[in-house]
């Protein structure tokens, strides 16, 4: 029994079980710094579940990066999984770069890993409503319940923040409009014969517009005001190896809106890789879906339709009005914003948490480092603009779990737990 100190329920509870959740379990449990009775996974939806919701919803077929990054530890995990099934063609070959997974291999191969290291006996079925932090524990509320630990971890992703373009607010809320990003959107409910009007210009938009546009018989209107940019990845590759574009992030002001932008720039944001931007051409060669380069200004309801007129006058009428307009900002998820108004964490610019560079761990108002630590693209000040990648996972896997091996190894250090 490594614990000592203060009573808690766990040693380390991270909250989120997406892929940056996961990949800090299986480092901690792999390294051997925790025993599974130690470690609490919070999270109201099965593991990995909403990143395959994702894939699902908007009709993604192989992954955008390349096979050596996963949810495991070891980079050739994957490969391994694969030729040992005698999968390997499900490892696409890229343009450039190496083969990318197939969404089905990838997840095969995650749910081997939660198995290997049994992840789900360590998954608390619950949405954490707040978090207060002590000297010596975290209090975690969970609506019904309540877990304390010495050592929390958050990997909430984007915590249900998404994006839409002005005019769908309202209509969003009456759900005439939907996001692909919505829990209830589900692509397969499409009628056959039905219309359909997808609205964005990036990788999502055009896998969506070429999954809907499959079977023959639906119209489909692609609404992209801007013209296509095509990149292979999110952003240079410079970023993925810690370089001079990171020193001069953290050159720059913690939680600020210097850093921020920055990570704006430098990620290729509403772009599509090569393979997207192929399909999408054929699926608009084919006249399978239209595309509508005005931009959309007003959208009404219309006896189960949807009405949208454009900026140069020209008008839509649509069953389905679907928006792939992206996310909205990692710290305006539900969670993010009562840490902000109830626990002593310092946030900067638009709430974005102070973290220390080297460890993630989040800094109390007093400037002190808190017992939290943040994964995912809610550290992109830290990290740069793969944060929220699974390269991002690995990076914060290694910073936190590096960190936290100091403090669990120090047996004769108990305070320090
Ligand atoms: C369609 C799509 C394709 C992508 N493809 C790639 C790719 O090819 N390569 C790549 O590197 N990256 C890719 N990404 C980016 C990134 O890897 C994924 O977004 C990934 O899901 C991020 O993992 P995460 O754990 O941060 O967030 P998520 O997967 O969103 O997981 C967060 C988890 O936190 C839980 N949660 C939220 N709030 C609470 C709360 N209050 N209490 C408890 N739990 C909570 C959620 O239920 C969820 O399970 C893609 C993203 C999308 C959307």
């Amino acid at each position: 029994m490594r614990r000592t100190g203060p009573e808690t329920d766990a040693l380390v509870a991270i909250v989120g079980g997406g892929v940056h959740g996961v990949h800090l379990a299986v480092r901690l449990l792999q390294e051997d710094l925790i025993d599974p009775c130690e470690l609490r996974l919070i999270d109201p939806v099965g593991l990995l579940d909403s990143f395959r919701r994702n894939c699902q919803q908007c009709g993604m077929i192989e992954l955008r990066s390349p096979f050596v990054h996963h949810v495991a530890t070891d980079p050739f995990s994957l490969r391994d999984f694969a030729r040992a099934r005698g999968r390997e063609d499900e490892l696409v070959p890229s343009t450039v770069g190496a083969e990318r997974p197939t969404v089905s291999l990838f997840f095969d191969h995650a749910n081997w890993i939660c198995d290997r290291y049994d992840l789900e006996s360590c998954h608390t079925k619950a949405r954490v409503t707040g978090i207060r932090e002590n000297r010596q524990t975290v209090e975690i509320e969970t609506g019904e319940d309540h877990v304390s630990t010495r050592w929390c971890l958050l990997a909430v992703g984007h915590g249900g923040s998404v994006a839409y373009p002005e005019w769908a607010t309202e209509l969003a809320s009456t759900g005439s409009v939907t996001h692909v990003w919505d829990p209830s959107f589900d692509p397969n409910a499409i009628g056959e014969t039905s219309s359909v009007g997808i609205v964005g210009g990036g990788i999502t938009a055009a896998q969506l517009a070429t999954e809907v546009a499959q079977p023959p018989g639906r119209d489909v209107v692609l609404f992209a005001r801007s013209p296509f940019r095509v990149e292979t990845l999110e952003a240079s590759t410079d970023w993925m190896h810690f370089s001079g574009d990171i020193e001069k992030l953290h050159a720059r002001p913690p939680a600020s809106g210097s850093r921020e932008n920055l990570v704006a720039e430098a990620r290729y944001s509403g772009t599509m890789p090569p393979y997207v931007f192929r399909r999408l051409q054929r699926a608009l060669e084919r006249e399978r879906v239209e595309l509508e380069r005005s931009e959309i200004t007003v959208a009404t309801e219309a006896g189960g339709t949807v009405v949208v007129t454009c900026r140069d006058g020209s008008s839509f009428c649509f069953d389905e009005l679907i928006c792939a307009t992206g996310f909205g900002s990692p710290y305006d998820g539900d969670l993010f914003r009562r840490i902000r108004h109830q626990s002593s964490l310092q946030t900067g610019y638009y709430g974005a948490p102070l973290l220390d560079d080297g460890t993630l761990r989040w800094r109390r108002e007093d400037g002190t480092l808190s017992r939290v630590a943040v994964s995912g693209v809610a550290a992109q000040q830290v990290l740069g603009p793969f944060a929220r990648n699974v390269i991002g996972a690995r990076r914060a896997g290694a910073q936190i779990v590096g960190f936290l091996e100091s403090r669990l190894n120090a047996q004769n250090q108990p305070a320090e737990l």
